[in-house]
């Protein structure tokens, strides 16, 4: 990611996510998608990819949260229990979003596409971008006025040095406390990267390697 002294840590906590890689997990041969919700959440970081809201942000934390598909079950229902289709997104973003078809893959990067600005507002680059930003209702007045509250919080915390105010941040930007251990999961059809497992939020925080905030 290029450098930008215009973009604080604040804004990034709501920065587009970025391009995928490779996922971490593989689980395979569950019949229902719910059951892949558990690697998700550890995949996608325990936040929506649509919105980037948290799961320690909502008071019924990962009840708010459903596994997502990329691609309509409409259109593709072979890809029902496919994990590589399979995202995790806030429920509010799920609904909006519906059965339309996405622009494009946002586990492909959506940085290039779409920007959150510092006073909450988000903004298309790309006639993709605006595309899905009306889709899946990014700019809908509550989230807005959300993503301005939080931000000031986060800015006024980030000021502060005091004890109280690293620890308010930490409660804001930490993991949630019900991470799931995914080594005592058995997905029926395995798990095509088992090594994804040793470094699930789970089990660095076993070994004392979580970090605090993300
Ligand atoms: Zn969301």
């Amino acid at each position: 990611m290029r450098p930008d002294p215009d973009r604080s840590s604040e804004l990034e906590v709501f920065a587009p996510a970025d391009a995928w890689v490779v996922r971490r997990h593989g689980p395979r041969g569950y019949v229902a998608d719910e059951h892949y919700q558990p690697w998700l959440r550890d995949e996608f970081t325990y936040r929506c990819l649509y919105c980037a809201c948290r799961e320690v942000w909502f008071p019924d934390g990962d009840s708010s949260f459903s596994v997502e598909h990329l691609r309509p079950i409409s259109l593709a229902p072979e890809g029902l229990t496919d994990y590589h289709s399979l995202v995790y997104a806030c429920c509010q973003c799920n609904a909006s979003r519906g059965a339309a078809r996405l622009p494009f893959d946002p586990t492909a990067g959506m940085r290039q596409h779409i920007e959150v600005l510092a006073d909450g507002i988000i903004r298309g680059l790309t006639p993709a971008g605006e595309d899905f930003i009306r889709i899946c209702r990014l700019d809908r007045p509550n989230l807005v006025a959300f993503r301005r509250l939080m931000l000031d919080v986060l800015r006024l915390l980030g000021r502060k040095r005091d004890r109280e105010a690293a620890e308010l941040r930490r409660r804001y930007l930490g993991y949630p406390a019900n991470l799931p251990d995914l080594s005592a999961l058995k997905p029926p059809g395995g798990n095509s990267r088992p090594e994804g497992i040793e470094w699930s939020a789970f089990a660095r925080r076993e070994r004392g390697e979580l970090s605090e905030v993300y």
